[in-house]
């Protein structure tokens, strides 16, 4: 599967779960996450998949929009 993710700097209040979740792929900035994935980012394991859409969702203020390849969006 492959996703593409974006994160809204303008929403984002770097409560650091996208970091601490997936710490290969973010990192907390000054004030707001930063993606350090490529782009479209390809998941091979439905486990790490699982976890990614999970995140889009738990995400406190939506500011991570997550897409997966067949365009579905998982926020
Ligand atoms: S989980 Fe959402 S609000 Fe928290 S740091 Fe990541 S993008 Fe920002």
């Amino acid at each position: 599967m492959k996703y593409r993710i974006e994160i809204d700097k303008d929403v984002c209040i770097a409560c650091g779960l996208c970091e601490h979740q997936f710490p290969n792929y973010f990192t907390i900035g000054r004030s707001h996450a930063e993606y350090l994935g490529s782009q479209p980012l390809t998941v091979e394991d439905e486990v790490t998949a699982e976890r990614l859409d999970r995140l889009g969702q738990e995400c406190p203020t939506s500011a991570l929009l997550i897409v997966s390849s067949s365009s579905t969006v998982l926020r």
